[in-house]
């Protein structure tokens, strides 16, 4: 794939912010990847060009039905200077089993992580160095065709935005207070759970802003069906601890297969510890709690990579895990997979891939 590469000026060039105060999403860099697809004509005009607007019909489908994509990954400065991005080939294959499951057309992973590797160079001065600090990395992909019909868009566009984000716990590593929702579902077998698309985010708002507004960090959700099985919390999957087993809720097509998950599945495997995937009721961890028997949970995800638990609250009761303070695992995976993707510790997997 050719890639054309348009500098933004110099004087279009933006202020880099205070890298103690990014917080997350709230600044982007220069220059970003786009490409376009046509039915005809495949993948084709690839630059990289100055972070713009996007000139798009009001009758594009996206805004009609749908038809968006998107993947989250990091870029880490290590002590040493180097570059790190964790897994991106996984993020961009999911990002195909995504494509596929809404009738999008497959992305060339090995073209667009060098894509990536080339833009990330050209904005190599905003990947931060602070303590905690990264480079998110938000690959998209939307239907762009005008059209008022119900069916697939025949043109796209992919892109690459990014940028710099702080620590995901600027005041220390912090368990969250989490609401069972049995009101809302995020996802059933059959639909779009465990695809990356957009709609997914939309129908989940309503039930995370009312967990917040009843001082609730995220909502933890149970399967669509029965409203029994523990699937994902907030955008994470979701680790308990109970007893001398570390169980988290199996894929079961309703599930966002994240790459976190993997990776934590992996390392919790090497450690020697007793690992289960298997569908998990929320009946279960509740009396768990209560019994003493959870010992911790956490959610895996990329932004955050562990969020530990701190309380449940369902049907109006409140279950404390371990006291509302970190568990020794989510102390340990997360000093583990930081360690890795700012390569102060070996990468024995292979996660790391350097820019
Ligand atoms: C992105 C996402 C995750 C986490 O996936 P990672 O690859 O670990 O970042 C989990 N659940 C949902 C719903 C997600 O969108």
């Amino acid at each position: 794939m050719d890639i054309r590469i348009e500098k933004a000026e110099p004087h279009e060039l933006k202020c880099k912010p205070d890298q103690n105060a990014l917080g997350f999403g709230r600044y982007l860099t220069d220059h970003m990847f786009v490409m376009t697809y046509h039915a005809d004509r495949g993948w084709h005009d690839a630059v990289i060009r100055k972070y713009q607007p996007f000139w798009l019909e009001p009758a594009a489908m996206v805004f009609h039905y749908g038809q968006a994509i998107f993947e989250g990954m990091k870029a880490f400065r290590g002590k040493d200077d180097q570059i790190r991005l964790f897994r991106p080939t996984a993020n961009f294959e999911r990002m195909n089993v995504s494509a596929a499951r809404i009738c999008m057309p497959s992305v060339p992973v090995a073209d667009v992580l060098e894509a990536l590797k080339q833009l990330l160079r050209l904005d190599q001065e905003w990947i931060p160095s602070a303590k905690g600090a990264s480079l998110y990395i938000r690959p998209a992909m939307i239907a762009t065709e005008p059209g008022l019909g119900v069916r697939p868009s025949k043109e796209y566009l992919f892109f690459i935005i990014k940028g710099p984000v702080g620590a995901y716990y600027p005041e220390g590593f912090n368990p969250v207070k989490i609401f069972v929702s049995d009101k809302y579902v995020r996802a059933v077998r059959g639909g779009v759970g465990e695809a990356k698309t957009a709609g997914n985010y939309a129908a989940s708002i309503k039930a995370a802003v009312e967990a917040q507004q009843q001082g609730y960090t995220q909502v933890l959700w149970l399967d669509g069906i029965e409203r029994r099985y523990v699937e994902e919390v907030g955008t994470s999957n979701i680790f308990f601890v109970i007893g001398d087993e570390v169980v988290t809720p199996s894929l079961s097509g309703s599930i966002l297969p994240g790459i976190t998950r993997d990776s934590a599945l992996r390392l919790l495997r090497d450690w020697g510890l007793k690992v289960t995937e298997r569908p998990t009721t929320i009946d279960e961890v509740i009396a768990a709690a209560k019994d003493g028997s959870l010992r911790e949970s956490f959610g895996t995800g990329t932004a955050a990579v562990i969020s530990p638990v701190g309380s449940l609250c369902y049907k109006g009761e409140q279950v404390i895990i371990n006291g509302g303070k970190v568990g020794i695992l989510s102390q340990r995976l997360f000093e583990e997979l930081q360690s890795i993707q700012y390569g102060t510790r070996k990468d024995p997997y292979g996660w790391t891939v350097i820019v």
